[in-house]
């Protein structure tokens, strides 16, 4: 998913929707946006893609200054209109609307908790949670939000407004980013730092781990909620999620992709391939930084219908499965008998990288050698990435010799856990879907791991 907030800035709305709009491909499902005039808040959400849900009279009729937004790509959580984001609760106390990014994996036991003393939700998401949680605390408003984040445990960067004041939150673990830069007279908040670039705003700050930044009065305020902090950056940002001019932990995306892609290239000294080609778009920069360091030429040899949305974030495998087709073509000029170094940025059921193999050899590739620009994904994600179950994740059924067989590839070759160390350097990862080990409790989706 991805968060946007816009803090004391004209026109809000119209800030926000420029916002969702960049952080677009973080989700797809559904769009939202709350607006404050300073009394109350107004929201209007819906299904689908930012541009399909807002037209410009909806916008300029949403009045106010400050404003919260989210594109939506359920992990937890059905996809009922109830769990559309931002969520909004009119109480006693005045209004408050959430955006989250993440996943709570404490969610159940909070729920039963929060339901025992007469909560009652409207949907199924894990993120209605915050909310509740939030309201049940007790004190200023940054006091509740301050006990509710001790007590939630999983991956969560949110935005929680009232009328006059946004804050932003992050987890103690560090694993979802969260950024904000002054902006005009306020200030504006995003999930990923390229969205405040197509607002010509190109100096930002992160929030750190455990710490909770509040905007209001035209001033920005730090407080840590809690000092036992880690850095654990997903490091499915850097492979995939996020978009590659997007700045997180101070390492550009691109750049990271890059150096992943002359990695894989410096264990292929023995290959003899002809031609680079990206899986377009996520795996093109791996894809140049192969190039790059093997000396081959980087090619168009797949060509990508760009008005087709992310496979992955299709519900069912028989629209994953027609939209792949939809969307990559073959350049038959390209690949037609040359042996072709195939670079993806990750292999999770499989579905990609074999109808690409089957495609590059149908336009007369004569070898394709498959590589892939992250460790193999044997492990699911609870931290808000939808890897579904174990049992679809192929890189946890089979070896990488079973899998390059059933993407009936040349050769196959992932990055090893160490090679992505080595190219965050200083940047501290989580890894777990590569090498099981969460960084948090897994309460109950333990026994998803079990499958
Ligand atoms: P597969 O086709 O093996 O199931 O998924 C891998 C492909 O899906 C890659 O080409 C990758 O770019 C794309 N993809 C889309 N969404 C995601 C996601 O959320 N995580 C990962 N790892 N890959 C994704
Ligand atoms: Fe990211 Fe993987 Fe960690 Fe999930 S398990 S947060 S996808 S690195
Ligand atoms: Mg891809």
């Amino acid at each position: 998913c991805g968060v946007f907030g816009v803090y004391h800035v004209e026109n809000a709305a119209m800030l926000e929707y420029y916002g969702l709009h960049s952080l677009q491909h973080r989700g797809q499902e559904s769009s939202g946006i709350a607006v404050s005039d300073g009394e109350t808040i107004n929201s209007y959400k819906g299904k689908g893609l930012t541009v399909d849900v807002f037209q410009k009279e909806k916008l300029s009729a949403m009045k106010g200054n400050t404003a919260i937004g989210h594109v939506r790509y359920s992990t937890a959580g059905g996809q009922e209109a109830e769990n559309i984001q931002p969520i909004v609760s009119k109480g006693h106390n005045g209004c408050l609307a959430v955006s989250h990014n993440g996943q709570i994996d404490n969610d159940v036991e909070l729920r039963l908790e929060l339901e025992n003393h007469g909560a009652i939700f409207q949907g199924t998401g894990d993120s209605e949670v915050i909310l509740h949680q939030i309201q049940y605390e007790r004190g200023t408003l940054l006091e509740r939000i301050t006990q509710a984040a001790r007590k939630l445990d999983g991956a969560f960067s949110f935005l929680v407004m009232d009328e006059d004041r946004i804050y932003a939150v992050r987890d103690r673990y560090g694993i979802r980013p969260l950024s904000y830069a002054p902006c005009r007279q306020g200030y504006v908040i995003s999930s990923e730092t390229c969205a405040f670039e197509v607002m010509g705003i190109y100096e930002s700050y992160d929030l750190k781990p455990g710490e909770i930044v509040e905007f209001s009065k035209d001033i920005v305020k730090h407080y840590q909620y809690t000092n036992d902090i880690s850095h654990h950056m997903c490091a499915m940002e850097y492979i995939y999620f996020a978009r590659p001019d997007s700045v997180v932990e101070g390492k550009n995306v691109h750049t990271f992709r890059k150096e992943s892609g002359a990695v894989l290239a410096r264990k292929d000294q023995d290959l003899h391939a002809d031609i680079v080609v990206g899986v377009p778009d996520s795996s093109l920069s791996a894809a140049i930084g192969y190039a790059e360091e093997s000396g081959l030429p980087f090619e168009t040899g797949l060509f990508k219908n760009r008005y087709v949305g992310r496979t992955f974030i299709q519900p069912t495998q028989a629209m994953r499965d027609q939209s792949v087709r939809m969307k990559l073509s073959p350049v038959e000029s390209v690949v037609s008998g040359k042996s072709v170094v195939m670079i993806d940025d990750s292999i999770v059921r499989g579905t990609t990288s074999r109808r690409i193999v089957q495609l590059l050899k149908s336009a007369g590739a004569k070898e394709v050698h498959v590589r892939i620009a992250s460790p193999v994904f044997a492990y699911p994600c609870f931290y808000g990435v939808d890897t579904s179950t174990r049992a679809e994740l192929i890189g946890a059924r089979l070896n990488v010799e079973e899998i390059c067989d059933y993407i009936k590839a040349d050769s196959l070759r992932y990055l090893e856990v160490e090679d992505m160390r080595e190219v965050a350097g200083q940047i501290g990862l989580c890894l777990a879907c590569f090498d099981g080990k969460y960084v948090t409790n897994l309460y109950t989706h333990g026994k998803e791991l079990e499958d």
